[in-house]
Formats: C-alpha cells, structure tokens, sequence
C-alpha cells in the first residue's frame, strides 16, 4: 500500500460500539439496572448488519474477529497514520433512533455520547464527533444538544437518513434551530430505524436494494426541507449528507427546478430554485464515490454538481468502497483534490475553522 498522507479531514468515519457492556459506565444507576435485567443489546444491526462484506474491508478487519472499528488502535493503523490524516469525525452508527422508549433513547445517546468523548476523542487529537440524538422526542434532542455543544470536539448532530418522518416537518424545527445557534451542521447517514419499508415500494428483500435506494431517502429528505422552508427558517444550518453518494443528485437537482417552477405557488417561500438552496445549504461526502465506468465521465459529474464547495473527503471506514489508499475514484480532477480534503471541511464545519487569536474556542 502506497501511503499518500493526503493530510485531509475525514469527514465520515465510524467507530462501532463492541457491546452495551461498554455503555453500562455512562448510564445512571436506574437505566444500566433496566439495560442489564432486559438484556438490551445489538441495537447496530438496526442500522448496518456488522456481517455484511460492505461493513468491513477485508484488511481493516482485525485477526481476533473484533467487530470493524472498534479498536482506535486500529482506526489509527488503518486510516490516521497511512492517510496522516489532520481530523477524522467520529459518526457512531447505533440504533437509538429506532427505539419505542424516548427516555432509553435519551438515556443511551447521552451514554453513547460521553462514551465518545471519554474513550476516543479524549485519546487522539485528530478525533471530532458527531452528536448523537433521540430524534423521537424533539424537546430531549435539543437537551441533548445543550448539554454537549459547550465541547467544541463535537462538531455536528447526526441523525439517520430513514427517520420516522421526513426531516423537513416543523415538529424538529426546535433541533435544527439548536443546531444552527451552536453553529453545528445537521448531517444526515445512510441508516433507518426500520419502522418504514425502505423502499417507496414496500419491504425489499435484500441489502443491496436497501443500500442502492438510500439514494431516494436522500433526496425525499432534501425534498422536505427544502419545500417545508428549513432553509429559509434558518439560513445559517447546512447539512451534510454522509455514505449517501453524490452522481445521482445532478439529475434528481434538474428534476427539483423543473416541478419548482410548476409547483412554486403551493410553496411561496421556497423564492429561489431548489438546486440554489441546496447547492447553498447542502455538502456530500465523497465515499460512497458511486462514480461512472469511465473515469473520464467524472468530470462531467462533477460539473453537474454545480460547484467546487460541494464534496467533503471521506473514507468511510471501515466499510469498504475502495481498495488501498485511492479515496479518490478514478478521473477526480487533481485541481479539486486540496479543497475537498480540507478547505471545504473548514468552510462547512465552523468548528472546524482555526481559531483566531482573541476568539473564543466554544
Ligand atoms: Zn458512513
């Protein structure tokens, strides 16, 4: 393996919970009680089935059967050093969303949280994180937030781009305005609470059609905050779209401005097309790179996309999208490389900015 040291910001990388076990220390007393006599455990498999060939790359998989990430020595063997890596954002995928129960929903993100801080980013320098949050309770999302915007380690809030309900709907408001107030970018990842069938069709029968029409949950939830006027309510959140791809946004944005110009009068404070909105408000991280056959075809693509503010450099790891150091897919145009390993990353994640002197650092 050829080590490049792209020097980048890895803008999606997950660490995996090995267990509950590794929780029960960031609980209360009540709720590690309730987790160990109920036995709660395994929440992962609602969002990426650990077995699955994609879920780990063959190399980044540890000889003893460890679980894909969830060792920071291997993190820092396998991406860190060899890609010397400036900063890596930790977004833990782990099945919170899904449950019935707010108040265990709560009581595991703020443990999945601290459990973050404590045990990775308190150990490496070049670690980030994604806040974690019940989604189904808005007024404890927004709690959680409060509670760990104060650190400025953690740099977004995440949720999952399968919810219960599109992401637009006014009920969230109250997160995505705590989000913008403490300069954090929504992003949202590929992952469901499986509470929907995952295709506008009904239940698939196979991970691979779950994983290709992600796609559409991306789009529908551009869709809706777009046209629920998120963007216009709060002109200052971005949103991050991880493992989501990016070739097929091109097409779905020409799809948004043609029914836009028909359909405005039924949404008169979306006042400008949605690919302005979303090439203003929306960056995509490059791995999955679902890129054409034909290198050459790239550029076009990335012409399409409609800026260079658009991509985040990110591996993904330790799912496996491409082989050995190339991050990059083949044909990505070298003059574009710098600004999507590291000076997009700044201009989205304010936290992420270097601090000016007399600046207060949270
Ligand atoms: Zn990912």
């Amino acid at each position: 393996m050829r080590a490049p040291t792209l020097g980048g910001i890895d803008c999606d990388v997950h660490p995996a919970l090995p267990g509950m076990a590794a929780l029960l220390p960031y609980l209360d007393d009540n709720w590690r009680a309730q987790v160990t006599a109920r036995g709660i455990d395994g929440l992962d498999l609602m969002c990426f089935p650990p077995g699955a060939v994609a879920h780990g790359r063959a190399d980044w998989r540890s000889a003893d059967g460890r679980r894909p990430g969830t060792s920071l020595a291997d993190l820092q063997a396998h991406v860190l050093d060899p890609f010397g890596t400036q900063t890596a954002i930790l977004n833990c995928l782990y099945g919170i969303e899904g449950l019935g129960n707010e108040y265990l929903a709560v009581a595991l993100a703020r443990a999945l949280n601290d459990w973050i801080a404590a045990e990775w980013l308190d150990r490496d320098k070049r670690l980030r994180a994604s806040i974690i949050i019940p989604t189904q309770n808005p007024e404890l999302a927004v709690e959680e937030i409060e509670r760990r915007a104060g650190d400025p380690r953690f740099v977004q809030v995440m949720v999952l781009a399968m919810g219960d309900m599109p992401l637009g709907k006014r009920l969230l408001w109250p997160i995505w305005a705590a989000a913008e107030r403490h300069g954090l970018p929504l992003a949202i990842h590929a992952g469901t609470t499986a509470h929907h069938a995952t295709t506008s069709n009904g239940w698939p029968s196979y991970h691979l059609e779950d994983y290709v029409t992600t796609a559409h949950a991306f789009q529908a939830q551009l869709l809706s905050l777009v046209s629920e006027g998120v963007f216009h309510r709060h002109p200052r959140l971005t949103v991050v779209l991880l493992e989501s791809g990016f070739t097929w946004l091109p097409a779905f944005l020409w799809r948004a401005n043609k029914t836009w110009r028909a359909m405005r009068a039924e949404v008169p404070w979306v006042d400008r097309p949605p690919a302005d909105i979303i090439r203003a408000h929306v960056r995509v991280t490059l791995q999955p790179a679902d890129a054409p056959p034909e290198p050459r075809d790239l550029a076009h693509v990335l012409d399409q996309l409609g800026g260079e503010q658009m991509l985040l450099f990110s591996t993904d790891y330790p799912h496996w999208h491409f082989e050995g150091c190339d991050a990059f897919p083949a044909g990505f145009p070298a003059a574009l490389r710098r600004r999507v390993l590291v000076d997009n990353a700044r201009a989205t994640y304010p936290r992420l900015r270097p601090v000016q002197q007399g600046e207060a650092t949270a």
